[in-house]
């Protein structure tokens, strides 16, 4: 994930990435789609709420 986060050190806006269909414990797919910032891990179905509650801004 190096790559990644480098990435992300050089733009202010964090890296979301999705969306990801969502699986259940039988690896079938729920229909169910979410995001994911690749700085922090936070996931979220919207990507406006990954945006909303990462904290990449916050570890500088
Ligand atoms: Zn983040």
């Amino acid at each position: 994930m190096n790559e990644i986060e480098r990435f992300h050190e050089s733009n202010s806006e964090a890296t979301i990435t999705g969306p990801h269909p969502e699986y259940d414990c039988h690896g079938r797919s729920t229909g169910v789609v979410y995001y994911r910032c690749a700085g922090c891990d936070i996931e979220a179905c919207r990507r406006a709420d990954v945006r909303e509650h990462c904290q990449c801004g916050d570890l500088r």
